[in-house]
């Protein structure tokens, strides 16, 4: 049986999209586009990102609110602790539930540079916002390992206490090896992890960018895709996005056909790729 094949017979496909805070008015313009193009596939959720400094948190609850406001899609803060206090953590939180807020994607955030402990880690996060109210948690998970854990088990079992702390959904750091994914969700399920791990998929658009977030978060990049990108013009951006749709396309078809129903889309703040990928997933758009 061939992928298309398997593929168009799929059924029950969740997706969801992930955004950040725009940084100037041009970003700002492509970032609402790109929520108003996507929306009509009813995402279970779209999940904002929350960046180290209080300017970029205001921005992150100033584009939840929209979010909410504007597409009735269920929009989802992330959330940091490693530079908060635990009563700003709770004051948050409360907040977030009394405008309606019903799931939260709970991390640590990086470390500031020169720094190598912190007093809470995502699983106290997620203890603590359980604690405020009765919130869908989502988390983070590493099938390459997080690049400061000592080991591939002492990651995974890190993953276990934010389960039993209460989160209920994993988003997965992006990969490009479909079996590495595979072979994780595998290894979760064996180590009695209760989650939904839900593959995050990043459609490169910037090979540039790629490799230099591909370094920093311990993602491997393989060889055929340093290879694929090789002798590309930088200012072909429609091929650029063709091959980024290609292999992404891929990757999510391996996926389906291995049983995964869930997707998480690092959009970028863009609609083009995500939306095809969607696409041949059979999710169409939906009115009202
Ligand atoms: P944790 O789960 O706390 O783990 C961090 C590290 O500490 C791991 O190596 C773990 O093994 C180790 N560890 C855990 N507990 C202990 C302990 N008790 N003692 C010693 N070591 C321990 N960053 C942002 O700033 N904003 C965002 O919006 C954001 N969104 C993200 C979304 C997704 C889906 C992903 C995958 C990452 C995101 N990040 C974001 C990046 C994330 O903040 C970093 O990867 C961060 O370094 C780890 O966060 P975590 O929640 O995985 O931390």
């Amino acid at each position: 049986e061939s992928l298309n094949q398997s593929l168009s017979e799929l059924s029950g496909i969740n997706v969801s999209f992930e955004f950040f805070p725009p940084k100037t008015e041009q970003m700002e313009q492509t970032l609402w586009k790109s929520v108003e193009r996507l929306a009509p596939l009813k995402p279970a959720y779209m999940s904002v990102t929350y960046g180290a400094n209080s300017g970029e948190r205001d921005r992150t609850h100033d584009v939840v609110k929209r979010i909410q406001n504007e597409t009735g899609v269920a929009a989802v803060p992330h959330l940091t602790c490693v530079d908060a206090g635990r009563e700003e953590l709770i004051q948050i939180a409360k907040d977030y539930w009394q405008s309606g807020i019903r799931r939260i994607v709970a991390l640590r955030g990086d470390l500031p540079p020169g720094t190598n402990n912190t007093e809470m880690y995502a699983a106290d996060l997620v203890a603590l916002l359980k604690d405020v109210a009765d919130f869908d948690i989502s988390v983070a998970a590493y099938p390459e390992k997080h690049p400061e854990a000592p080991n591939a088990q002492f990651d995974l079992l890190n993953l276990k206490r934010k389960a039993e702390a209460g989160a209920t959904q994993a988003i997965s750091q992006f990969f490009f090896d479909a079996e590495v994914f595979l072979r994780f969700r595998d290894r979760a399920a064996a180590a009695g992890i209760d989650l939904d791990i839900v593959p995050g998929i990043l459609p490169v658009t910037n090979y540039q960018t790629l490799k230099r977030f591909a370094g920093f978060t311990n993602v491997h990049v393989p060889n055929w895709l340093h290879k694929m990108y090789d002798g590309l013009d930088q200012e072909d951006q429609t091929t650029r996005n063709l091959l980024g749709a290609s292999i992404a396309m891929d990757t999510v078809k391996v996926l389906a056909k291995e049983g995964i129903r869930d997707f998480h889309f690092y959009t970028l703040n863009r609609s083009e790729l995500s939306y095809a990928i969607c696409h041949l997933l059979g999710v169409r758009a939906q009115n009202g």
